[in-house]
């Protein structure tokens, strides 16, 4: 059994640094180790909808623009099949059969979707689809037969869900799934990277977010306006680290050779931490420094999208052609998947001769 990737992104808006460090900067990486025999990258706007339903042109408008990020960040369609959840119809229906494998507490107790539904005040009325989206995902990653999700740490609830989804199905139905694995960032930080405001997690729909493809005078003024230590309040004032947004992106950003490049008056990280620790260190210095590792990681995305931005005709061609590889693909699980099930009842033709002479007899 060969190396297959399975992840992706809700088309809800723009890909910002969380999606960078928690997913998308590996999947490029592994994508380009050659290790894997599969990758699936997938806009995620069924999913999308479980919480958009009222809001369809937002989704419509967002698969292009995660599609040239995803392009523009080095995701190649001849190494990777990048497609739409929704046009792969098949993945509606193995949900459909895994939806009895779950239980309505067992969906409740996943803490990913508990904090989800509090952030959009989902409480009183919770959609259906909305609360079931941990199950449409065990569908999307078992349907590519996928054993590596790279992911940020949001997602460990999700794929806990499928393995046991897995789990469960091979033993009632045989084996007949293939059981996932979580692949986390390296760097504790890129797990779960916080918004501009210090918030736990970077988020779209929290409005905290730098873009990839931000401009970077629109990058600047974010970085400037960054929560810090709120009581390093004068330069000479010992500043703390812990929870400074600052200080985590530049764990998540910087690289040795930034230092001698843009602040060579310090060697490393840790020399300017102690600074800062000290006191005599003020934020916008750091802030200025964090600006420039930005901008080095992200001019060449961002010139590489103006490039894709010129034929978006042809963005979309490299889509539709994704989708009908995405769509073999899940097509072949499924049929595993019903005859497993044996609701493969016009393919049995053992089951169809039984009857007969059953019939025969009586
Ligand atoms: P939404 O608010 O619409 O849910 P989102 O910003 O949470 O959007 P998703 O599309 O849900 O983004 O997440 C896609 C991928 O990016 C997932 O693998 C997720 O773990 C990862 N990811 C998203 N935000 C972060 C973050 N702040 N830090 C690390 N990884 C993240
Ligand atoms: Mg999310």
């Amino acid at each position: 059994m060969g190396k297959i990737i399975l992840t992706g992104d809700r088309p809800t808006g723009k890909l910002h640094l969380g999606h960078y460090v928690g997913s998308l900067k590996r999947r490029v990486e592994l994508q380009n180790s050659g290790e894997y025999d599969k990758i699936f990258i997938m806009i995620a706007d069924a999913q999308a909808l479980t919480d958009n339903a009222d809001n369809p042109e937002k989704i419509r408008q967002n698969i292009i623009e995660v599609a040239l990020d995803y392009l523009s960040c080095g995701l190649d369609p001849q190494k990777s099949t990048l497609f739409i959840q929704s046009m792969v119809p098949e993945l509606t229906e193995l949900a459909f059969y895994y939806m009895n494998l779950v239980t309505v507490s067992r969906l409740q107790r996943n803490p990913t979707v508990k904090s989800e539904i509090q952030m959009r005040n989902f409480e009183a009325s919770i959609p259906v689809g909305f609360f079931t989206y941990p199950i449409s995902q065990a569908s999307d990653i078992t349907a590519f037969r996928a054993t590596t999700v790279p992911a940020g740490e949001d997602q460990m609830p999700m794929v806990e869900q499928t393995r046991e989804i897995v789990h469960k199905f091979n033993s009632v139905y045989g084996e007949t799934l293939t059981m996932p694995d979580i692949l986390l960032p390296e760097n504790q930080v890129c797990m779960r990277l916080p918004g501009t405001d210090g918030k736990a997690k970077m988020s779209k729909s929290l409005g905290n977010c730098i873009y990839l493809s931000d401009e970077p005078e629109e990058m600047r003024k974010k970085v400037m306006s960054m929560y810090t230590d709120p009581n390093h309040i004068r330069v000479q004032d010992p500043g703390c680290i812990e929870g400074n947004t600052v200080f985590t992106y530049l764990d998540a950003f910087s690289k040795p050779e930034h230092f001698a490049e843009f602040w060579p008056e310090y060697a490393n990280l840790d020399e300017v931490k102690e600074h800062y620790q000290r006191g005599g260190l003020g934020d916008v210095k750091v802030k200025k420094f964090l600006y420039k590792v930005l901008e080095a990681e992200l001019a060449p995305i961002r010139a590489r999208r103006k490039e894709f931005e010129k034929d978006i005709p042809a963005v979309y061609e490299i889509l539709k052609k994704g989708c009908a590889v995405a769509r073999a693909e899940a097509a072949s699980t499924l049929e595993d998947v019903r005859a497993a099930m044996k609701i493969n009842y016009f393919d049995d033709a053992a089951l169809i001769a039984e009857q007969a002479k059953r019939y025969a007899k009586g």
